[in-house]
């Protein structure tokens, strides 16, 4: 399996409700998604734990997002950092992002009264989110400048994270 490393984040809605990694999971395993992590076997182990599909050679990560971040601000794990996302395919971000998503559907256009999941992100969201930037920034040595929300990546035709979602260049608010 080919390793990435992280040069740029990210940053999504996922446009529904607030569901967990382990439902988003599975579907994007049935829109053919997914890499199977073979190592580390205590990665392996942790992530057949928490439900995902075990194969013979390890298990089958497809939820195409690194970090799920839920309404109430919890942080879930998706794909490794080191494994390729499929979260952006413009400028090749899937093989140098880490993809970030927050539950919720953000666009007034999409979702102008909250019936395809809740409006706009929770205080508590914005907050993990900042923690987890100002996490991984430090760790990969990512300047503020190489976040970018899915509609900032050049050639992505997305309007993702939604109008409502009121961060943006500049603006993060990381505490570093
Ligand atoms: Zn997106």
């Amino acid at each position: 399996m080919e390793r990435i490393y992280p040069r740029f984040i990210v940053i999504h809605h996922t446009a529904g409700f607030d569901s967990s990694a382990l439902t988003i999971d599975g579907y994007h395993r049935a829109r053919g998604f997914g890499v199977e992590v073979s190592s580390p076997a205590g990665l392996v182990k942790e992530y057949v734990k928490r439900g995902f599909k075990k194969t013979q050679a390890g298990v089958m990560v497809s939820i195409g997002y690194h970090y799920l971040i839920r309404a109430a601000g919890d942080v879930e794990k998706g794909r490794p950092d080191f494994v390729r996302g499929a979260h952006c395919t413009a400028l090749g971000m899937n093989f140098k992002s880490i993809g970030i998503a927050l539950t919720g559907n953000f666009d007034s256009v999409d979702n102008p009264d909250g019936r395809k999941g809740h409006k706009a992100p929770t205080s508590a969201q914005i907050s993990s989110l900042r923690a987890l930037l100002a996490h991984l920034i430090k760790i990969y040595q990512i300047p503020e400048s190489c976040i970018l929300r899915h509609k900032d990546v050049k050639g992505a035709a997305t309007r993702c994270p939604g109008d409502r979602f009121w961060l943006g260049p500049g603006n993060y608010g990381i505490l570093t």
